[in-house]
């Protein structure tokens, strides 16, 4: 989709988004408006707009998706504190950019 995805843009390092994690897959950086004191969003490079979209052969995409996020959680302190992921799907499930992105919030005390 390119450049008319704001996700296509950063995970493609064409913004000044800062990285908390990148492979050739995807990357991690912080939500911009945080939730809660840890807001991670886990975006694979490939455009796919929604869960609605994903194919078998993006099979491996979502599970590294989870994998990164489980690392990561390890990474900002809150693995045993505790986290939730979640994905919004369309409109109707709170989606409101369209380039699949798995949300990784936690830090309540
Ligand atoms: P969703 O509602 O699942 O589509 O979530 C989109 C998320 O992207 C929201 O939580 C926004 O705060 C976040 N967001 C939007 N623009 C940016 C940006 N430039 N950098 C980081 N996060 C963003
Ligand atoms: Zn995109």
């Amino acid at each position: 989709m390119g450049q008319a995805c704001l996700f296509c843009q950063i995970s493609s390092g064409q913004t000044s988004t800062e990285f908390l994690f990148e492979n050739d897959t995807l990357v991690v950086f912080k939500d911009i408006n945080p939730a809660a004191p840890v807001h991670l969003l886990i975006v694979p490079k490939k455009h796919i707009r929604s869960i609605n979209d994903l194919t078998e052969a993006d099979q491996p995409i979502l599970s590294e998706m989870i994998m990164v996020a489980k690392e990561l959680a390890v990474q900002r302190g809150v693995a045993e504190s505790g986290y939730r992921l979640f994905i919004n799907v369309e409109r109707g499930g709170g989606q409101v950019i369209f380039h699949l992105h798995l949300h990784l919030i936690a830090g309540w005390k």
